[in-house]
């Protein structure tokens, strides 16, 4: 008799492993499968965001940003550092060495919320008597009973099996010299001449990791505007920033063969004049987007079906066609972001176990983790122009701020745009050193709909970063900054 579950999550990324702990939290019956193997061979839980992602592009760009500020920066405080190198496979190990703490806590909350891991690949095998009969195959199984397809059955399906690196034609990647983001965290020398494909989230971030190493990179964009998805002045204060810092980076290219030259790669490319070019490197990381993982999962034995691009269609509940059927994060609609993972499954266990959660995904967040960082949230000012709405912007600047000028950290700004009448808060946008953490209160001041005025009224611990967000509101009210 195959064992019943009441939620079967498929995957145990940052959408898969939270909703499996918010099910098991309200009293649901629940298995997560997950085939994940570490480079050791070892099963592991936490997905793309754990193993190869956001955490440990996060150790790097930390260790590589005190490597920059040791080098090049610490003299204007009155410190000299001399012979400063860098020891790469002790940053590497430091990297996996918090990738295996992770992981090893979300097998902790398995364990402590009694949810049982499959160990395997998971797919829709069939449905009858009101359940969805689902297959577990570990074929890296080392023991070979392990190997034999286990079948499970579900009340409810939760579906999170994330996303993987898009590549390119004609480009093989072997994550060696030519890598995605996974061989991107993982380069055993730091490279003369890094190329990256694609001006996006992850060439920007594994871009500057390799830059702040000492890689000259160049980075070929496709489109013609950079960082599309941003507000107008944070492209143009990003753009500053970055390129100032040793970024080279080509909009409006086409990327054409690679072969290997005697000088290493040759990437052959058109620029935005038509003229051809060849760009030479050591390595180059291509990183022009994400497709979602959605083959070999059976949707067609429960009567599921993809859309042209691979998606799960779902309802903003979460909800696929097939009643209880979800699916979260980046096989659905919306940014592949992982806090937007989370929340929906969130939202999907709380659903199933009756409740009446909501996400608005106006106030869903997002930062790039450049120095400084970049982050948003709400509408830019191109949306709202568009939307025709009348609106009222505010900014102001780090470099006129105590705490940003004594961390050394005066770049960037924050931009507040509220309604023209009701002064609602319909936008943040920052730049700063401090920006992933000032807009969680950006974010929650537009759950709350608060006004600009709101945030302008209330108290600001001095001196702080956060006081840049409050005289941004309140030179978006009829008030001006109290600082400027
Ligand atoms: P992206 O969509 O952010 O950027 C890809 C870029 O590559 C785009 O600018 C695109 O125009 C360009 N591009 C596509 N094809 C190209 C080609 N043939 N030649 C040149 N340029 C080309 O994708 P990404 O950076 O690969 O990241 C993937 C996903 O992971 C994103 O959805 C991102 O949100 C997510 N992510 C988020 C974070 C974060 O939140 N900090 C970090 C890493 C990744």
């Amino acid at each position: 008799m195959a064992q019943t579950y009441d939620v079967v999550v498929i995957g145990a990324g940052p959408g898969g492993y939270i909703a499996a702990v918010r099910a098991a939290q309200l009293g649901l019956k629940v298995a997560c499968v997950e085939k994940w193997r570490n480079p050791k061979g070892e099963a592991a839980l936490g997905g793309t965001c754990l193993n190869v992602g956001c955490i440990p592009s996060k150790a790097l760009l930390g260790s590589s940003e005190v490597f920059e500020k040791t080098r090049r920066h610490v003299g204007e405080h009155g410190i000299s550092a001399d012979g400063v190198r860098i020891d790469l496979a002790k940053m590497m190990a430091r990297k996996d060495a918090i990738v295996s703490k992770m992981t090893k806590g979300v097998e902790f909350l398995f364990r402590k919320n009694r949810i049982t891991w499959l160990r395997g690949h998971g797919r829709f095998v069939g449905a009858e008597d009101g359940a969805f009969r689902v297959e577990v195959l570990d074929e890296a199984a080392q023991d070979p009973d392990a190997k034999a397809p286990q079948l499970i059955d579900a009340v409810n399906v939760i579906i999170a099996t994330g996303s993987k690196a898009r590549h390119l034609p004609g480009i093989p990647v072997d994550n060696q010299r030519i890598c995605d983001s996974e061989g991107a965290l993982s380069m055993s020398e730091v490279p003369k001449r890094l190329g990256v494909i694609g001006a996006g989230v992850i060439g920007l971030e594994l871009g500057s990791v390799w830059r702040r190493l000492g890689a000259q990179v160049t980075i070929l964009e496709a489109l013609p505007t950079f960082l599309a998805a941003a507000d107008a002045g944070v492209r143009k204060e990003a753009w500053k920033q970055l390129t100032r810092q040793g970024l080279k980076i080509h909009l409006g290219a086409q990327v054409g063969a690679v072969q290997a030259g005697k000088r290493g790669l040759e990437v052959h490319w058109t620029d935005d004049q038509g003229a051809a070019q060849v760009l030479e490197c050591d390595r180059l990381v291509v990183s022009a987007g994400r497709v979602p993982n959605t083959d070999g999962l059976g949707l067609d034995a429960v009567g599921l079906a993809v859309d042209g691009r691979g998606f799960i269609p779902v309802d903003l509940h979460c909800r696929t066609a097939v009643p209880n059927v979800w699916a979260v994060g980046d096989v659905v609609r919306g940014p592949m972001l992982a806090h937007k993972a989370g929340d929906e499954g969130v939202m999907v266990a709380e659903l199933i176990a009756g409740q009446k959660p909501h996400i608005d995904y106006l106030c869903i967040p997002w930062v790039i983790y450049t120095s400084p960082e970049i982050a948003w949230v709400g509408r830019t000012e191109e949306q709202l122009q568009a939307e025709g709405r009348a609106y009222k912007s505010g900014q102001f600047p780090f470099s006129i701020n105590g705490r940003a000028l004594g961390v050394a950290a005066p770049e960037g700004f924050v931009k507040v745009l509220a309604d023209a009448t009701t002064d609602e808060v319909l936008g943040v946008h920052i730049v700063s050193a401090a920006a992933s953490d000032l807009i969680a209160e950006a974010v929650l001041a537009m759950e709350f709909k608060a006004s600009a005025e709101d945030i302008g009224r209330i108290s600001h611990p001095h001196p702080s970063m956060s006081e840049v967000l409050r005289e941004a509101a309140l030179a978006a009210t009829d008030q001006r900054a109290l600082n400027m």
